[in-house]
């Protein structure tokens, strides 16, 4: 048996006089901070596509995700899962857990999936040649076209239906506070049968509200 090693035995000094750094394990790319408070507010992120357009279309810390749980731990589906930058996922968290179970509550409803979804997309706007970058391009926008409730019942963001004005008139409400370009219905044609929801920064905090709900 060789002698016992004594607890406090220190590493020997090496010449230069520092200790020999204990060999790093192998670890896994460290979260950012923004990843991790998207995984803390029920965020739910998958692996993220090696794609990640470059260039004009690279998204700034990236994360790409289908299902976030709420507040009280049901889980809200998109339709597909979207890949945005993680400050934009963090606004649609935010919209999805703070913002909408009270205007959802209100009208006797539960949310649980968002319908006719996408994210990233490398394009210029509205998909015009020439146009400048779209805000899709930079994972900085999100569109969608409806809501999908508990007992099945999905509210169409479009079109004329006096059973869900009050509802789409309190979501427009709340989106045009959160996100700083909301374009919907009547905002343009490309946009006529979806809403998009981006958080473009313009000069003194501007922002475009552009929905309108019949
Ligand atoms: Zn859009």
């Amino acid at each position: 048996m060789p002698p016992r090693r004594p607890a406090d035995l220190k590493p020997l000094p090496v010449p230069g006089g520092k200790a020999e750094p204990a060999p790093e394990p192998e670890k896994p790319a460290v979260p950012s901070a923004c990843l991790a408070t998207f995984a803390e507010r029920g965020g739910i992120a998958l692996p993220s596509p090696s794609e990640n357009g470059g260039g004009a279309c690279a998204i700034d810390d990236p994360v790409t995700f289908r299902n976030i749980a709420m507040a009280d731990g049901h889980k809200v589906e998109l339709d597909s899962a979207v890949t945005v930058s993680c400050a934009f996922a963090l606004e649609v968290l935010g919209w999805l857990r703070d913002d909408l179970p009270g205007i959802m509550g209100a009208e006797n409803g539960k949310l649980t999936g968002l319908v006719g979804v996408g994210g990233h997309a490398c394009r210029p706007r509205n998909g015009m040649a020439g146009a400048p970058i779209s805000e899709h391009a930079t994972g900085n926008a999100l569109d969608l076209s409806g809501l999908r409730l508990q007992d099945g019942r999905i509210v169409t963001l479009a079109g004329r239906d006096d059973a869900t004005r009050p509802l789409r008139e309190s979501l427009q409400k709340s989106a045009c506070a959160r996100f700083t370009t909301v374009l919907g219905a009547g905002s343009d044609s490309s946009h006529k049968d979806h809403l998009h929801l981006d958080m473009r920064k313009r000069p003194r905090g501007f922002k475009i509200c552009q929905w309108t709900v019949e």
